[in-house]
């Protein structure tokens, strides 16, 4: 019996090279948990019938010593990430039998690296929302407690996984699911064969079990693409990453940002974190991030924008789903009014509304400035402190069901992780213990940008010091 409870990305590694299982052994491990728990948790929209094959061939890289950490590693793809030959739906009706005819950059990567990609995980419609409730697929349920949620808009398992994140959906349901979720830079992990939501927001973002794997995941994907004109060049990537952070000690919390809403429970554990990490020599500086109260109000505002642009190519003729009528006009609204479910059709109507002549000025304008100067005291906070420091979700998991009929409600969840994408810096959550409940209890950290080598150490630090 493999001990998959404590298995890590290293871990499984070292048991490959030692021969104490084979890639296909621990390929038909996760296969047997996910034939056994997905009826009841509905994490996995399709196993794909080559993972075997797939691990099979990770195993000769082992013999004729190509092997690199990633090789053989069980990996769950998000539904919005192109894996060739196989069906990509983000969720939706409107893509339900589309195959992709490519493989995303990140894809790409894995594959050279031998990942086993043992199937597309669900995830709420285009990723819009925070608890894996609006996919057309079905609901997904937390492994942990199967009447919660577990977080979204990315909500699956393996050993490692790829998310994607606009905004929080792979920090909020690694906090949801006691991992680990890393939201790289924006621009440091190429985009290219990921369907687009925000595309000034989007990150393609690894889970784990740990920090390290997050980071083992991180270094083979964050690099310059060609293929996605959004891609950091490497220039600018080592000009940015340049200063010697690494002892970095000084963390900065924005207590005023969470004054209200955050549940009780969290302010306890939050405040325990910092203790933890005072205890360890960490510096806990008050900092004041006045614009960052209207995250969400900016973000609600630049996203649907750039949803209602992204969604237009779904109009019935190119891609996906496609319903007869008797004129074009009638197949688009056929088509559309099919293929999409509410929360999508919500936001194309206010991405519509607030790019329309009469109100560009009035909203969209807006909340580009306001992003700009959250992003501005983002990077002046930075010249003060190394690191900011917040729960990672204001709630904890939350039942199925619960805040369906109210979007604003859900909206809320992503008030602590809206910072880090409107400012595109990297940010990392991290489990932080258990609730009286049993629930788990997560802490983010952000850092400068490009400098999520200084994540990975705090992450690390903090790790080994709850252990203690
Ligand atoms: N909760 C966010 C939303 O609904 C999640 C977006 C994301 O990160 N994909 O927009």
């Amino acid at each position: 019996m493999i001990d998959l409870k404590n298995l890590t990305i290293e871990k499984a590694h070292q048991s490959f090279k030692k021969g104490e299982f084979t890639c296909k052994e621990l390929a038909e491990a996760y296969l047997k948990i996910i034939a056994e728990r997905n009826k009841e948790i509905n994490a996995y929209l399709e196993v794909y019938n080559d993972a075997l094959v797939q691990a099979e061939e990770a195993q000769k890289k082992f013999t004729d010593g190509t092997a690199t950490t990633l090789t053989g590693i069980p990996f769950a793809i998000k539904d919005n990430i192109l894996v060739k030959g196989h069906i990509v739906s983000a969720g939706s009706k409107i893509l339900e039998n589309y195959k992709a005819v490519y493989d995303a950059t990140v894809i790409k990567d894995l594959k050279k690296a031998g990942a086993v990609f043992l199937g597309r995980t669900n995830m709420d419609e285009f990723a819009m929302g925070s608890s894996t409730q609006t996919s057309a697929f079905g609901v997904t349920h937390n492994p942990i407690d199967s009447s919660r949620v577990p977080g979204g808009s990315s909500g699956g398992s393996a050993l490692a996984a790829l998310g994607t994140e606009t905004c929080g959906s792979v920090r909020e349901p690694a906090a949801f699911c006691g991992l680990v979720g890393l939201k790289p830079t924006y621009g440091a992990v190429s985009r290219q064969g990921i369907i687009a939501m925000g595309n000034s927001l989007d990150q393609v973002s690894p889970f784990g079990k740990c920090v390290r794997d997050t980071e083992i995941i991180f270094n083979l994907l964050s690099k310059y693409d060609k293929e996605d004109s959004t891609s950091v060049p490497d220039e600018l990537r080592k000009l940015k990453a340049k200063s010697n952070k690494l002892k970095a000690t000084r963390i900065g919390v924005p207590w005023h940002l969470f004054k209200e809403g955050v549940d009780p429970e969290i302010q306890e554990n939050f405040k325990q974190s910092i203790e933890t990490l005072k205890k360890s020599g960490y510096e806990i500086v008050d900092i004041e991030l006045p614009y960052s109260k209207y995250s969400l109000a900016a973000y609600y505002i630049i996203m649907p924008a750039e949803v209602s642009t992204n969604l237009s190519r779904f109009d019935g003729i190119r891609y996906g789903l496609s319903e007869p009528g008797d004129n074009l006009m009638e197949v688009y609204m056929r088509s559309r009014g099919k293929g999409f479910g509410k929360e999508t059709r919500r936001r194309i109507l206010l991405g519509t509304y607030v790019l329309s002549h009469g109100y560009y000025d009035a909203y969209y304008n807006k909340a580009i400035k306001v992003r700009e100067k959250i992003r501005e005291e983002i990077m002046h906070a930075f010249e003060k402190v190394d690191y900011i420091l917040t729960p990672t979700a204001p709630i904890l998991p939350f039942k199925i069901g619960e805040k369906l009929d109210n979007p604003v409600a859900m909206y809320l969840c992503d008030i602590f992780s809206a910072p880090a994408n409107l400012a595109g810096v990297p940010s990392i959550a991290l489990p932080s213990g258990f609730s009286s409940t049993g629930l788990p209890f997560s802490i983010q950290f952000m850092a400068p940008h490009f400098r999520e080598d200084m994540l990975f150490n705090i992450g690390k630090k903090f790790e080994e010091i709850k252990e203690k």
